[in-house]
């Protein structure tokens, strides 16, 4: 969300005149697009803020920590200004008004969600993120989205449309829809499913249809059956755990059980053909037991995940869950975090050896930064893969998959 956040705002600057430099040495200006989801991103963005104005830059904190903290921020990152996600669309006047009187301050207004009429793609992008939703309801008691990003709205389904017809007439193949809970999308006349189908039906370059995230409550029998007939929705879902005990799950008012979310796994698993599942977990919730973090790691034997983002509970000012009693210690979330990863990768090489000797169609990305001569690419279920050559991002190519390196498989292209 950051990251398409930031991509409109620096189309809009470019469209006002401003200059980017690559040489972040060169700037004049820097805008910093903050995270506030865990403390280490708050803390970073911070300390990079310091050190730009160490070095004579004017500074713009943006983003989550800035709608969140406003004038507390300005004072501890020594930033001039800070803009929260819902006054971007005032976002050149500030920078302007600052040019003229340089008066820092901190502008937190509710002036509703920053959008650009016409989306322009870079050279050689193929691949785009497109909100279809912006805020959540859902109020999970570690969570600080909701008091950042505002109450949960759904863009127009027409809107999407045409903003995703402007991308594939530039080259793009590749979309990801991006909301908090996107299962509960509703404009008024399309339910997320309807919306997947449209799409799908009214585009034709576009090949891949991805989307971000789910939420195991609301994810319903008609998703599940629209991607499993679609060929163009990617057969991969982001099914967020964060936890396995019901006593947990309650505390963090996620709204399902273990039992039901296992059971809405496997029925995933059973209806769409060679899907992979991805998860985030926590560990470490206030309260949580040695017996209630095995229940999470009863969970990962059962849906054996294809890949997971695992964290650390990090208290959220504002949060529930920061004030609650019982909080656990670092040391104790250091061990069970590393528990986990083992007990994920495990089934992370068994669900990759599965892939052995089977042809995929990859869309390739790039160069891959640690194996070099070869290129990275995406399968349709979403799994990075290896090839030899440099292969031209953006383009399809299909091959067997003849070896695994790490969680890595290694792809041979048909007929070779
Ligand atoms: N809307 C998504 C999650 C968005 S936040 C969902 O409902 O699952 C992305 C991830 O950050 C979450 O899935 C969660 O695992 C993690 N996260 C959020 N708040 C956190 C906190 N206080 N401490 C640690 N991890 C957190
Ligand atoms: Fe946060 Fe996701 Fe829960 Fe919304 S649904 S409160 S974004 S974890």
């Amino acid at each position: 969300m950051n990251e398409l956040d930031s991509e409109l705002i620096r189309q809009k600057l470019i469209s006002e005149g401003f200059i980017e430099v690559q040489d972040e040495k060169k700037a004049e200006l820097i805008l910093i697009n903050t995270c506030s989801v865990r403390k280490k991103a708050e803390e970073k963005a911070i300390h990079f803020s310091r050190q730009m104005k160490n070095n004579n830059k004017t500074v713009v904190m943006l983003g989550c920590l800035a709608q969140h903290k406003g004038e507390e921020l300005l004072k501890v990152s020594k930033a001039d200004l800070v803009i929260g996600t819902r006054s971007y669309e005032k976002l050149i006047d500030i920078l302007l008004d600052f040019e003229r009187k340089s008066t820092k301050r901190a502008i937190c207004e509710d002036l509703g969600i920053f959008q650009l009429k016409n989306r322009k793609v870079r050279e050689g992008e193929f691949s785009s993120f497109v909100n279809i939703q912006h805020g959540c309801d859902n109020f999970c008691t570690f969570c600080v989205v909701p008091y950042t990003r505002g109450r949960e709205f759904s863009r127009n389904a027409m809107d999407i449309l045409n903003e995703i017809k402007q991308l594939e007439e530039q080259g793009i193949v590749e979309i990801t829809l991006l909301g908090q809970n996107v299962d509960s999308y509703f404009d008024g006349k399309y339910d997320f499913s309807d919306l997947l189908k449209l799409i799908e039906d009214n585009t034709n370059y576009i090949k891949r249809i991805k989307f971000t995230s789910p939420n195991p409550r609301d994810m319903t029998m008609k998703v599940i059956k629209t991607i499993a007939q679609s060929e163009k929705i990617v057969r991969w879902i982001h099914l967020p755990l964060q936890a396995g005990s019901n006593r947990i799950l309650r505390k963090m008012n996620r709204g399902y059980t273990k039992e039901e979310y296992i059971y809405q796994a496997l029925t995933i698993r059973d209806i769409i053909k060679d899907v992979s599942i991805t998860t985030d977990i926590i560990v470490g919730f206030p309260g949580e037991s040695e017996e209630d973090f095995k229940e999470t790691l009863d969970v990962v034997r059962n849906v054996k995940y294809d890949g997971a983002y695992m964290f650390k509970y990090s208290p959220r000012e504002g949060t529930p869950a920061s004030l609650f009693k019982e909080q656990v210690d670092n040391e104790t979330k250091g061990r069970r975090l590393r528990e986990l990863i083992d007990e994920v990768n495990k089934y992370i090489v068994e669900r990759r050896k599965l892939m052995l000797n089977r042809e995929f169609e990859v869309l390739i990305e790039g160069p891959s930064k640690k194996d070099f001569g070869y290129s990275v690419g995406k399968t349709f279920n979403n799994i990075s893969v290896i090839v030899k050559g440099l292969y031209k991002p953006g383009t399809f190519i299909k091959g067997i998959v003849r070896g695994i390196k790490g969680h890595t498989p290694i792809l041979e292209i048909s007929g070779n």
